[in-house]
């Protein structure tokens, strides 16, 4: 029988955790797990595996791209808890007979991520492989002080907001996105973030990440979605784009009403060429509803999922 990665995740999440005496704050089920210090902040733990022919082409990517990406998309995860990253180990499987200069290039890339966020690879792992270039990054964060940002806080009345523009991925954006860890953070430190994750399957998916965790459901304004135009090479609709295509990286949150109001006002990130538009809001019905000149209906589900 062909299965997919959330019915693994359920299953995995329906175990107990072998380790009682310290359980996680959050284990599966959230962007990063979060663990107890002794102090006031905690850990964030993250990681993601980019795997060629699945994430990037190298007849299209560079390795420096790729080593870009293979870090970012773990930064995005740590920004998606409002986090601070800090620390990262790296396991790489270079495929046999690839170019001389790939290996560097991805170092290149991997560090150039890195730096930009001033977090230090500690470790990792390399091995040679006759399949396809593999790269897993595990990253590690701290919360702020006022604790890291969570799926499951939203509230019904809750306005939605995203960062950025949403749809441009495969347009080329997938490979040089800026995770929004410098975004988060200020975020956390001025508005009160209910909940928050970063759109890493598509918006009608990740929606649905923070609703069902939350309780909630939401109604989102198809005119509101700020799109990045392609060029796209099939027909979709832009709209389509923006709400089904994975990896637009961007942060999707829920902030009352009143903290909305002031934030998209103050539009703090423009200068960085940020905007922040709200989407939509969370309600007391279970359900997904998108709204647009035609009228409503129920968001249709769909998004990227691995699937074997
Ligand atoms: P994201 O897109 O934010 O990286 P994923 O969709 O990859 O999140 O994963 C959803 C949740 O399931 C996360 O909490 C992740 O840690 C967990 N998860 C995914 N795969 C596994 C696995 N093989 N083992 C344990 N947890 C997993
Ligand atoms: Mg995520």
């Amino acid at each position: 029988m062909s299965s997919d990665e959330w019915r693994l995740i359920d299953a995995l999440r329906a175990r107990p955790f072998s380790r009682r005496s310290a359980t996680p704050i959050v284990g599966i089920g959230d962007d990063a797990a979060v663990l107890p210090t002794s102090g006031t902040t905690s850990f964030l733990i993250t990681v993601d595996m980019l795997i060629e022919g699945v994430h990037f082409d190298l007849r299209t990517a560079t390795g420096s791209r790729v080593g870009y990406k293979a870090m970012a998309v773990n930064l995005s995860d740590i920004a998606a808890m409002a986090g601070r990253p800090t620390y990262a180990v790296v396991a790489i499987a270079i495929p046999k007979g690839c170019d001389e200069s790939l290996p560097t290039e991805i170092l290149q890339g991997l560090y150039r991520a890195a730096d930009t966020f001033g977090v230090s690879i500690v470790g990792g792992d390399t091995n040679a492989t006759s399949g396809p270039l593999t790269i897993s990054v595990t990253l590690l964060g701290e919360s702020s002080g006022r604790g890291p940002v969570l799926r499951s806080g939203g509230v019904a009345g809750d306005r939605l907001l995203v960062t950025g523009q949403l749809g441009g991925s495969l347009a080329g954006h997938h490979l040089d996105f800026i995770p929004r860890v410098n975004e988060a953070i200020a975020l956390h430190a001025r508005y009160q973030l209910h909940a928050m994750l970063d759109l890493s399957d598509g918006l009608a998916s990740d929606v649905r990440h923070l609703t069902r965790e939350s309780n909630v459901g939401a109604r989102i304004d198809a005119r509101r979605i700020p799109i990045q135009l392609g060029p796209f090479a099939d027909d979709r609709s832009p709209i389509d784009h923006a709400l089904y295509d994975g990896e637009d990286f961007e942060l999707l949150f829920a902030v009352p009403e009143e903290d909305a109001r002031r934030l998209l006002s103050d539009q703090p990130f423009l200068s960085d060429g940020v905007s922040v538009t709200e989407i939509g809001h969370l309600t007391v019905a279970r359900d997904v509803v998108l709204i647009d000149d035609e009228g409503e209906r129920p968001l249709p589900e769909g998004g990227y999922r691995h699937q074997w």
